[in-house]
């Protein structure tokens, strides 16, 4: 098990640094999730954790002990990749007990482990196929095993199932929780996908140019994102953002939109936004926050609030259904009641679960409280 570290961390290539000095911890036993869009530094990270890059600045320190010059196949790390990175000519045994074998671990340990890996992962009546034998996913779940089977104090994953089918990655995301919840093994997972990340994390980062623009569990980045950017970037479909002013309305603090429909504040909100009476904000609501569906959470709740919306692009989801339109001058989703007969021309009367809205400076972005 292990604990890791990393303080102002910078990377530079040549003169340009792509990691701007990053902070984060990971706990003993914790599966942490570096998520954000394609090129903000992610993999890089992870390669200079797994000693794959050079570190330009900063410390990475492994348990307490400082890795910044150790060599990787010291640092007892396992890395899972997106390109599986499985030896071809060799069969599945041979891939899986390599790493056992490159630590000179005795022949009849090494098959031990890799009868012990090939049940966890249900992998046995593969083991003397050769990786082109082998369709994607049993692919994955070779380099995952062969990564498990080397028992190492910590696991590194990068973008391992970017390449495999939308339902294959499912299988394969709950395979990997429960092999986390069965080890417990420290875990760094590189991911672009959202979804991924809220769903396999016990902590994400969420990374953007280089820099780090919230760290927190997938409950705290979802309820109480710090920007616009991290609360449009977690959750599917995105966040609502609509232009709007603090104001008053019929003698009560409200949301006033652009087209002059307002949205009474809640108790609460009125007074956590008292300094921020008459600025300009951007209001943000989620899809299922926008919606007729009364749940445990909200029913009878205080600050639902009764609104009509043009119901314009219908998508319905089976469970639910997605409806397009506008609210405030802006363009919207909301997730409503799947059965839901939704004809596109026609108005559909929804509510605002207002004590889950999200109100943004729309200058920085930054969460107004
Ligand atoms: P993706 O999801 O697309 O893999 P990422 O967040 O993992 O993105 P990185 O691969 O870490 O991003 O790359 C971060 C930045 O560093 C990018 O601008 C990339 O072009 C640059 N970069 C990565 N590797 C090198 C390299 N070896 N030489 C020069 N620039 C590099």
């Amino acid at each position: 098990m292990a604990e890791v570290s990393v303080r102002k961390l910078i990377k530079r290539f040549g003169q340009f640094e792509v990691v701007h000095g990053i902070d984060f911890d990971v706990t003993d036993g914790e599966f942490m999730v570096l998520v954000g869009p394609s090129g903000c530094g992610k993999s890089t990270t992870l390669r200079m954790i797994a000693g794959l890059e050079t570190v330009s600045d900063g410390e990475i320190s492994i348990n307490g002990e400082l890795v910044n010059d150790v060599p990787p196949r010291d640092r007892d790390i396992a890395m899972v990749f997106q390109d599986y990175a499985l030896y071809p000519h060799m069969s599945v045994k041979q891939n899986l007990g390599f790493g056992l074998k490159m630590r000179d671990m005795p022949r009849a340990k090494i098959e031990e482990a890799v009868q012990r890996t090939a049940d966890i992962l249900q992998i046995r009546e593969l083991l003397d196929r050769k990786p082109k034998q082998l369709s994607g996913g049993q692919r994955q779940r070779v380099a995952i095993g062969r990564a498990i089977a080397r028992e190492p104090q910590l696991f590194l994953f990068d973008e391992p199932l970017s390449n495999l089918d939308a339902k294959l990655r499912v299988e394969m995301r709950t395979q990997i929780k429960r092999l986390h919840i069965a080890f417990n093994a420290t875990s760094i997972y590189v991911t672009h996908d959202q979804t991924e990340a809220m769903t396999l994390a016990d902590r994400i980062v969420v990374l953007r140019g280089g820099v780090i623009e919230q760290v927190g569990t997938p409950d705290q980045l979802y309820n109480h994102p710090v920007n616009r950017f991290v609360a449009g970037f977690i959750g599917s479909p995105t966040m609502n953002f609509i232009d709007a002013e603090l104001a008053e309305s019929a003698g009560e603090a409200s949301i006033v939109f652009n087209d002059g429909q307002t949205l009474p504040l809640t108790a609460a909100q009125r007074q956590s936004y008292a300094s921020h009476k008459g600025q300009k904000v951007l209001f943000g609501v989620r899809p299922e926050h926008l919606t007729n569906v009364f749940t445990a959470e909200n029913r009878g709740g205080a600050g639902l609030v009764p609104i009509e919306i043009p119901v314009e692009i219908v998508e319905p989801l089976g469970a639910d259904t997605l409806v397009f339109s506008k609210l405030g001058g802006s363009e919207i989703v909301s997730r409503v009641a799947g059965s839901a007969d939704l004809r596109p021309g026609t108005r559909i009367p929804v509510h605002v679960d207002m004590s889950r809205t999200h109100l943004f400076d729309p200058e920085t972005g930054v969460r107004l409280t």
